[in-house]
């Protein structure tokens, strides 16, 4: 599944033409506005000839902010019904201009029929305020292009000057800074709450980019697409750039970087580029919408704001892809993307997948397209959840949609399944909970048109999934179609000390395994190290309660439809929530790191994986693949052992073996594992198909060799590339199997 992108002259909308932007080209299923049930266009970058424009002092639209034109500017952002027209947009409240009005009339003008045509004199306008100001909305601006001069030269200062400015844009509020000042970009993240995660850089060009990262053609090309998406690309270091590069994304071999996307972000970059561009929110709450949102929530991290007047109906965060060899992952599908349906292999009832708790989007299928929601983030945040509810009515309204079922996940505790109760019952419609990995296995399934009417072998590694059983899995290999799984082989559980307060001290884990090795808990181990004495005693008591039992191997119905409650009969009756057991292949690396010492406390999420992965990259190709190796119990399913693993890990670290090295080896340990368990089972099953997906598999060097390996031995490979291998592909799961079961019943 690593196709060459084809190079595309053409990559702007065209009037009633379906654009061919260059992520959309590697699945040409990704379906256009035009073929669509109900157009509603994604939000697109400055094209060319408006960027040409803003820079010419002799055009009316000369540093105009909000100029666009029928190939590009906001669309979905600020749709408030369908169809698609001014009147029904965010734009109504500004009436045209005479010349506006007559490009819009004008069949032959590029700007016929453009909805959120505007021009200095007709159209919204910006204005900076220092968050002390008392003034909100300057009432009477002296003239629109004053103000827009003035609100850039006050940004400009204000960042030269090391300030942290919130700047309204299409989808709601980024937080900008200098990102070449290490002190301001600091404090940034000590007011948001945002220690190590990465932070996005957007810069003015590619080749400013160059400078600090390596962009080969593949990221080129997707930093350039009209949908500009944040694209992770390697750290290129030696330059006057190593303390940014630190400062922005530390433990990370990886940078996100950004081009402008907006006309107003085309005129800030000319003199303050890169910037921190950050979305505008503190920790897990939504990003700021409104003017005042933003004054509100934003107050104690912004010490000025760049306003404008344009409201935005719904809120849509930055894309995120990354390159993987020729191919790319997408890691958040959002602005630019959203709502572009994807097109199903059959049209099926109506269902709502309401996805899982964190990286939360959900999904609403109509006839044979699935609508997949922008990114929400952790709906266990009250305000996050609300945003979540207003635009599932948003999108039920805009593609006038009447729902024949509900999907949910298994999990008893997600916000997102007690909401799915609630709608359920109030709507009267069944509700049909999907087993986690399933719907991973199922969102790619629904990528892979091809493949959706007959069992593939689905490889799902991700972090936390609740299991059938009330324990927590996450190393599932599964025959899998729409309909059912059956849970093949996974990782022997290990404890997990804590339950998911334990993730954010990942020695705890490394000392789960250590135990489950045989191997004595000495100081010479930095995971043994880390932990306080106490702690020690106290998990030493905990290991010897636990009673290592395998949970049965079971084939589950895809889900069963009964009312409110599920449940695949028996299978999941007996479910203990709270269980402290996890065979989640998230944890084994959290595990490992802590053990070599790369990471024993986590403040983001996957933080510990995202490091080992970086430590391990410059090594892959120059460590022995085989040294390392897990191992095998015949069974239904089959356990993978870790054990021998553990044992190797700590002697390499006993005789001083270089960290990368180890790491570099643990990765073609697991690639050689998913390969061998293939092999195992396409002589049962008679399977040539390996569908790789689940969190875990945004581990680029994890993908590609796990794939390497898997075509060597003849297996035809499913990856992704519509929706995230993470859990902003569950909603979509959910709905293709919801909808499977809603027609057999
Ligand atoms: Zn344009
Ligand atoms: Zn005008
Ligand atoms: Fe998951």
């Amino acid at each position: 599944d690593s196709d060459d992108i084809p190079v595309v002259d053409e990559s702007r909308f065209l009037i009633r033409r379906s654009p061919e932007p260059d992520l959309q080209n590697i699945d040409r299923r990704h379906e256009s506005n035009t073929t669509a049930a109900t157009p509603i266009g994604a939000d697109l970058s400055t094209c060319d000839d408006c960027l040409r424009e803003i820079r010419d002092p002799s055009d009316r639209r000369f540093q105009y902010p909000f100029t666009n034109c029928t190939n590009c500017g906001p669309r979905f952002t600020i749709i408030q019904s369908a169809p698609y027209d001014r009147a029904r947009t965010t734009m109504k409240s500004f009436a045209m201009c005479p010349r506006c009005q007559s490009e819009y009339s004008n069949s032959s003008d590029r700007r016929f029929h453009a909805q959120p045509n505007a021009c200095p004199e007709c159209g919204p306008q910006i204005w900076f305020a220092w968050s002390d100001d008392e003034v909100v909305n300057p009432s009477s601006p002296a003239s629109q292009s004053h103000s827009t001069s003035l609100g850039i030269k006050s940004f400009a200062s204000a960042i030269n000057e090391g300030r942290i400015v919130a700047i309204k844009g299409i989808g709601g509020f980024h937080l900008a800074c200098d990102a070449r000042n290490i002190e301001t970009v600091q404090r940034l993240r000590h007011r948001k709450g945002r220690f190590d995660k990465p932070l996005a850089v957007m810069v003015s060009d590619t080749s400013q980019a160059i400078a600090f990262a390596k962009i080969g053609d593949v990221e080129r090309r997707i930093l350039e697409s009209a949908e500009r998406p944040i694209v992770l690309v390697p750290k290129r270091h030696g330059s006057d750039f190593d303390d940014m590069l630190h400062a922005v994304a530390p433990g990370n071999a990886n940078i996100g970087i950004m081009l402008p996307y907006s006309p107003l972000h085309h005129l800030l970059m000319e003199t303050t580029s890169p910037l921190v561009m950050t979305s505008g929110n503190v920790s897990d709450e939504p990003i700021a919408r409104t003017n005042s949102e933003a004054r509100e929530r934003l107050i104690g991290i912004a010490d000025g704001f760049l306003l404008h007047d344009r409201s935005i109906q719904v809120v849509c965060d930055d894309s995120v892809v990354r390159p993987a060899g020729k191919s790319l992952i997408p890691i958040r599908r959002s602005r630019g993307f959203a709502p572009i349906p994807i097109k199903l292999s059959t049209a099926g009832p109506s269902v709502l997948g309401i996805g899982g708790e964190i990286k939360s989007t959900f999904c609403i299928t109509q006839g044979q397209y699935a609508y997949v929601s922008q990114h929400f983030g952790d709906i266990g945040n009250f305000a996050t959840l609300e945003t979540f509810k207003e635009n599932i009515a948003h999108f039920q309204k805009l593609f006038r949609v009447q729902l024949d079922a509900v999907a949910a996940d298994l999990h008893p505790d997600y916000m997102s399944s007690q909401l799915a109760k609630q709608l359920a019952q109030s709507l009267d419609l069944p509700l049909i909970r999907v087993q986690h990995h399933h719907a991973h296995a199922a969102s790619l399934l629904a990528e892979h048109a091809l493949y959706t009417n007959q069992p593939i072998i689905a490889c799902c590694f991700d972090g936390t999934g609740y299991g059938t059983d009330g324990s927590i899995w996450g190393s599932e290999f599964m025959i899998a179609d729409l309909h059912r799984f059956n849970r093949i082989a996974h990782l022997n559980p290990f404890a997990m000390p804590g339950g998911d307060a334990g993730i954010r001290r990942p020695y705890r884990i490394a000392l789960a395994l250590l135990q489950r090795a045989g191997l004595d808990w000495i100081d010479e181990y930095p995971c043994v190290a880390a932990c306080p004495h106490a702690e020690r005693q106290l998990l030493q008591r905990q290991f010897e309660q636990f009673h290592y039992s395998v949970a049965p191997g079971s084939e589950v119905l895809g889900s069963e439809v009964l009312g409110d409650e599920v449940l695949g009969g028996e299978v999941l009756g007996s479910a203990m929530p709270g269980s402290p057991f996890s065979s989640s292949m998230g944890r084994l690396f959290d595990g490992v790191a802590s053990i070599i010492g790369i990471r024993q406390k986590t403040n983001y999420e996957a933080q510990s994986a995202i490091e080992l992965e970086s430590i391990a990259a410059p090594s892959i190709d120059r460590v022995d693949p085989n040294e390392y190796a897990f191992d095998f119990s015949d069974g239904q399913p089959t356990l993978i052992h870790y054990s021998g693993l553990i044992h190797a890990i700590c002697r390499d670290l006993r005789r001083g073996t270089d960290r990368g090295w180890i790491a570099a080896k643990f990765h073609h340990a697991i690639a050689n594992m998913i390969a061998r368990t293939c092999a195992n089972a396409r002589l049962c099953h008679g399977i040539e198909t390996i569908g790789l997906t689940g969190g875990v598999f945004q581990n680029a060097s994890l993908l590609t060799l796990a794939t390497r390996r898997l075509q060597e031995q003849g297996f035809n490979v499913l990856t992704h590339s519509i929706v995230p291998p993470n859990d902003g592909s569950i909603a979509l799961g959910q709905a293709l199997i919801a909808q499977r079961k809603v027609r057999s019943t």
